[in-house]
């Protein structure tokens, strides 16, 4: 395991997401999804071998997130909050959408 054990905050997706993102204004990669409990990947949870290609579950190593620093996962409220708060989610459709 690479850093810390992976708390399904979704920081990692929201912040940089993977080459099989797609944008979504909401949750900022179409298939990143809260569960109830954490964030979790629509492509792996239908097809698991993704978690392997995209290394899920094998560690975080966003050290300068703040959510796997308190060990706690951001609600979709949250998310949301910080979504109107980040000034850099403007520029995410110009390098993200596809
Ligand atoms: S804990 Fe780390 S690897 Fe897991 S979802 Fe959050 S930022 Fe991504
Ligand atoms: S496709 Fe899955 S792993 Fe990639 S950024 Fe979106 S939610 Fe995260």
């Amino acid at each position: 395991m690479i850093g810390k054990a992976c708390i399904g905050c979704g920081f990692c997706c929201r912040k940089g997401p993977c080459s099989y993102g797609g944008f979504d204004p909401v949750t900022y990669c179409k298939h990143l999804f809260w569960d109830g409990e954490r964030w979790r990947c629509h492509l792996i949870a239908m097809s698991p071998p993704h978690a392997k290609v995209l290394s899920a579950g094998e560690g975080c190593c966003c050290g300068f997130n703040t959510y796997q620093r308190e060990n706690r996962v951001p609600t979709p409220e949250e998310v949301e909050a910080d979504r109107k708060a980040d000034t850099t989610f403007h520029e995410l459709p110009l390098r993200f959408r596809r």
